[in-house]
């Protein structure tokens, strides 16, 4: 790990380093729907019908993040951030829970879940950000940190999460890092841009992982411009992951961007301000598939992507054809081995005690 300590909240462009994408161009889950009788010969007024059948019949529930495709969410028990769909498998009265997002937040539930059966319809949606952290590399940093108390944003992998003292979602990090007892030093990870925005919220120091999203990291300060400038009415909000975050936060301090039309907040915080905020339109830094719900929601408002093209390609790795044959076939069964399940079960439920924003 280089040691890349950041001034607190300050102006800097830590560029964008490249990091091994998991490749999902093709997966398996892609070759046994194309090659399945049945499910070839559905189309998608078919498939919903068979997924709500197979849902009652097998007392499922279907969760879906808020990045996902409008047809998988439109269908979905429930729609949400990785905290809000954490703490709806764990309270979730149903025998097969089949998660519509990235494997990491389906290995959450079913750490959370022991008893149920957990699916992804895609076990090859993987997530750039969690691939740029292994457990080894984590225990490496503890030797050379051996006072550090780790944070773990949520999208990690289980064995990262099992070598975590603390997890955290972007709408809880910075009071996760706020609980975390004064003078301990703190190595934050995988995400540097949420991290230099909680070190800057929260007042205390990290040592940072510089991973990043490929898709928020994209999201840069040229993407902003003067929009604010052009459209008086308008708002902006930014997800902490976003490459530009850093850049606007020093805007807002300097004044350059207004302090009252600007908001840096989680998927969830988004929704809320949608529903709350009676601005006309909303500029929306994160990933597009979030505009189907806001734009759901709100038809009376107008939200714009900052970029047309921060598509996660993990995440619409989960389709309808996907959906109907993990609940038919009930795969792919996502397991945690009980020893890592255990360890990583106390980091992730100090994440759950900390409300969010
Ligand atoms: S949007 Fe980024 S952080 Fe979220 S699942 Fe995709 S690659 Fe991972």
């Amino acid at each position: 790990m280089d040691d890349e300590r950041l001034p607190i909240g300050s102006a800097v462009d830590v560029g964008v380093r490249v990091w091994p994408r998991p490749s999902v161009d093709h997966t398996a889950a892609d070759s046994q729907v194309e090659s399945d009788d049945e499910i070839a010969s559905m189309g998608d007024t078919e498939l919903v019908e068979g997924i709500e059948r197979l849902r009652a019949e097998k007392q499922a529930i279907i969760l879906a993040h808020n990045y996902q495709i409008p047809p998988i969410q439109d269908l979905a028990d429930f729609v949400g951030d990785s905290l809000q769909l954490s703490q709806q498998a764990a309270a979730a009265d149903a025998r097969l829970i089949v998660f519509c997002g990235v494997h990491f937040m389906a290995e959450t539930a079913a750490i959370l879940c022991p008893e149920k059966k957990v699916l992804i319809p895609d076990v090859e949606a993987g997530c750039s950000l969690a691939a740029t952290v292994t457990a080894e590399q984590v225990r490496e940093w503890r030797r050379e940190n051996p006072d550090g108390v780790v944070v773990s944003y949520v999208n990690t992998d289980a064995e990262v999460k099992a070598e975590s003292d603390y997890c955290c979602t972007s709408s809880n990090a910075v009071d996760v890092v706020r609980s975390v007892p004064e003078g301990r030093e703190i190595l934050f990870l995988p995400d540097m841009f949420l991290g230099l925005f909680v070190e800057r919220q929260s007042g205390r120091r990290l040592q940072l992982w510089l991973g990043e999203c490929h898709v928020h990291a994209g999201i840069r300060p040229d993407d902003i411009g003067d929009l604010l400038d052009e459209h008086r009415d308008a708002h902006l909000l930014l997800h902490p992951e976003c490459g530009c975050v850093s850049q606007c936060l020093y805007a807002l301090g300097e004044g350059d961007l207004p302090a009252d039309r600007t908001f840096v907040l989680s998927t969830g915080g988004m929704v809320r301000h949608g529903r709350e905020c009676s601005a006309g339109h909303d500029y929306v830094g994160t990933e597009t598939g979030l505009l189907h719900r806001l734009r759901t929601e709100n038809p009376d408002k107008e939200f714009i992507p900052l970029r047309e093209d921060a598509i996660c390609e993990y995440m619409k790795k989960i389709t309808l054809p996907k959906l109907y044959r993990s609940l038919r076939d009930e795969v792919e069964q996502v397991v945690v081995p009980e020893p890592i399940a255990t360890r990583a079960r106390v980091a992730i439920d100090r994440m759950m005690k900390v409300p969010a924003l």
